[in-house]
């Protein structure tokens, strides 16, 4: 079997209702693994470009070849909102009983950011930002680590969502404290893989550049300044990420752990 494969493994990809998560659950189900997607978004919206593109049923449940979407908490029908412990373990609790316990690969991707000028920023933006971007995704890996310890995964792998905004003050945008969340994501991943290195777990982050989804959706003006930052005069389609996250969780980069791998059209390097 290719090491590239994830047949047979288990993943579970948070945030990924849309965006880059979803990237990352269709990629990690092309390579032939089981995916469960955590979000806080209804079905309606967070899929509907997979039902179009799919024809998958309306339901909490979602099977799209071999991924399955669950919407939230399968036992009570609510969301999993990552910034919430409760939330968040119940969403595992869920998760496990559908999943008989299994869980290879995880990758915490659900992120916000605020756009807003560094002396303008209150307390309660950047609380928001850090439940989720720094809280949510540490518990996430935690829970998911704790899983995977329990269970004697032979194939551990946490993919800590990160950001080019962790290497570099992004030029065009005012998002200082989300620069903050991301840059603790990057220096949490070697910390963490180190601590879970003997359970044979590994821990990486990937670092996208300018990516074409909601989160960027909503600076149309600031596109072509985005497009010139990068050396191949684009920025990425969800798509464009995924492979970096399908090799983090492969056996094919079986050696690396406490990595980060940048995928920013190389804005970053000039
Ligand atoms: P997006 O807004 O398109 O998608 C984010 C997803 O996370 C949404 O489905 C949203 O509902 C979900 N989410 C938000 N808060 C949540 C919560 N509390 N609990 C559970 N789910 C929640 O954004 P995106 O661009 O796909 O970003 C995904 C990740 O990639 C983020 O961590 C972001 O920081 C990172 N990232 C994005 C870019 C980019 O240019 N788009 C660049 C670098 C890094």
């Amino acid at each position: 079997m290719s090491r590239f494969s994830l047949k047979g493994r288990t993943a579970l990809v948070t945030g990924g209702a849309r965006g880059c998560g979803l990237a990352f659950a269709r990629g990690l189900a092309e390579a032939g693994a089981d995916v469960a997607v955590f979000d806080v978004v209804p079905p309606e919206e967070g899929f509907g470009t997979i039902e179009k593109d799919c024809g998958v049923r309306t339901a909490y449940y979602k099977w799209v070849d071999s991924i399955l979407f669950i919407w939230g908490s399968i036992t009570n029908n609510s969301r999993v909102d990552v910034s919430s412990q409760e939330s968040l373990e119940e969403g595992f609790t869920s998760f496990q009983k559908d999943f008989s316990n299994a869980l290879d690969i995880c990758v915490p991707c659900a992120g916000i950011n605020r756009h807003l000028p560094f002396l303008e920023f209150t307390y309660k933006d950047h609380q928001d930002l850090l439940s989720i971007n720094v809280l949510g995704l540490y518990f996430t890996a935690q829970l998911a680590a704790k899983q995977m310890i329990a269970n004697k995964t032979k194939h551990g792998s946490i993919i800590l969502v990160a950001s080019m905004a962790s290497h570099i003050a992004v030029r065009s945008q005012l998002c200082s404290a989300y620069c903050g969340t991301k840059g603790a994501v990057r220096s949490m991943c070697p910390a963490i893989a180190k601590e879970v290195a003997e359970y044979g777990i590994r821990v990486n982050s990937i670092s996208p550049g300018y990516v074409k989804t909601e989160m960027t959706a909503s600076f149309p003006h600031l596109l072509d300044g985005w497009k010139s930052e990068a050396m191949n005069g684009r920025i990425a389609e969800p798509e464009d990420i995924m492979g970096a996250c399908v090799f983090l969780a492969s056996d094919a980069s079986s050696y690396m752990t406490g990595s980060d791998i940048v995928v920013d059209g190389g804005v970053t390097r000039w």
